[in-house]
């Protein structure tokens, strides 16, 4: 006689949970759909051992000696007594979650992505900017019902209202019985006699809808903006979905982006580098006056604090960095030549020495 206990791998004195519980787990595991076609005579010895086992007048027999199991003698009884309810469950997910009984008419509306492009100081300060979306909103005729004014749902004929229906399947185990959803009613249960004329018995209608943004200082391009149950509603009236608004940052053409940081060149003549001078530079905050003292060199960073972008929502902002460029003289004239040969001259750098610097430092 096959030993049933060992097929479950349990102890002889295991408790009828014990003995449910592994046997849901081997028969997962032994499902054909998992481990192959080749699972399945082990799979029915394991159907076989549950038969007996699951059952406690039958477990009784078998105890005492005998094998009560109605699949023993081959062909003769068919899938038709043992426990099936087990089997069904551990298949076909009863009880574990699967949707049972008719579903709802209304359901959530999908979310949205809607892209919206600011500039730079909008960026750095943040703004409200309106945005037009068409979207669905509520059909005002039915109210979401779907239904024609003074008409009402109906309950399915075709599976009684349970959304459901029965369909027999054929598995190596024989004929089973699933539950497939009804295709009269969608798996609603109900059927709408009288569609809404307005909405077509959608329960929704597009609509072109003006939504306020909010944008806050230090968006940068990708960021998203979540706007709550701002969007489109669901079937039959459900709730609303999200919106959500991404950030594109156009280009500015004079400042370039780094963090929350602002970088940007600023040329000036070689003699005012060397002279020093006062320069106004028109920046996110308007025109400020950068000073620039004798002798500034090509590449230098002047650092202007507190004049880059706000940072996402907290306090203080990036700095701007203003990197010199020194722009030499072209086309010079006789006279002009002349005082910069003089200058040469008595600066002794006419024929200047080689001053080699290291390729590795002094990058910027
Ligand atoms: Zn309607
Ligand atoms: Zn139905």
């Amino acid at each position: 006689m096959t030993d049933y206990y060992q097929t479950l791998g349990v102890p002889r004195d295991a408790s009828a949970e014990q003995i449910k519980k592994a046997y849901r787990k081997l028969a997962r595991e032994l499902h054909p759909d998992v481990a192959g076609e080749e699972a399945a005579d082990k799979f029915k010895d394991v159907a076989r051992a549950y038969e007996v086992l699951g059952n406690a007048e039958k477990r009784r027999t078998y105890d005492s000696g005998s094998d009560p199991s109605s699949l023993n003698g081959g062909g003769g009884g068919g899938a038709g007594g043992f426990g099936f309810q087990d089997i069904f469950e551990t298949f076909f997910g009863g009880g574990g979650g699967q949707q049972r009984g008719p579903v709802p008419r209304a359901r959530r509306g999908q979310d949205a992505l809607v892209r919206l492009d600011i500039d730079l100081s909008e960026a750095a300060f943040g703004t409200r900017r309106e945005l037009k979306v068409e979207t669905a909103v509520v059909c005002g005729t039915c109210s979401g019902s779907c239904c024609a004014p003074g008409s009402s749902p109906r309950q399915c004929e075709v599976c009684g209202g349970q959304g459901m229906v029965q369909r027999v399947a054929r598995s190596f185990l024989g004929q089973v019985m699933t539950s497939v959803p009804c295709s009269a009613c969608q798996g609603f249960g109900t059927v709408i006699p009288e569609p809404c004329s307005d909405c077509a018995g959608e329960g929704r209608v597009r609509s072109k809808r003006t939504l306020s943004v909010e944008v806050p200082a230090g968006v940068d391009t990708g960021t998203r903006i979540k706007m709550t149950a701002q969007g489109e509603v669901g079937p039959a009236g459900g709730p609303a979905g999200d919106i959500y608004v991404e950030i594109r940052e156009k280009r500015h053409e004079t400042f370039i982006r780094r963090g929350d940081d602002l970088l940007c060149n600023l040329e000036v003549p070689m003699t005012a580098a060397a002279l020093g001078t006062s320069i106004d530079l028109e920046t996110l905050d308007g025109v400020q006056q950068i000073d620039l003292p004798a002798g500034t060199q090509p590449g230098e960073i002047v650092t202007l604090k507190n004049l880059g972008i706000g940072h996402l929502r907290m306090d203080g902002r990036g700095d701007l960095l203003v990197q010199v460029d020194v722009r030499v003289p072209t086309g010079l004239d006789a006279r002009q030549e002349e005082l910069l040969r003089d200058l040469a001259e008595v600066r002794n750098e006419e024929r200047p020495e080689a001053k080699m610097a290291s390729a590795h430092s002094g990058a910027p």
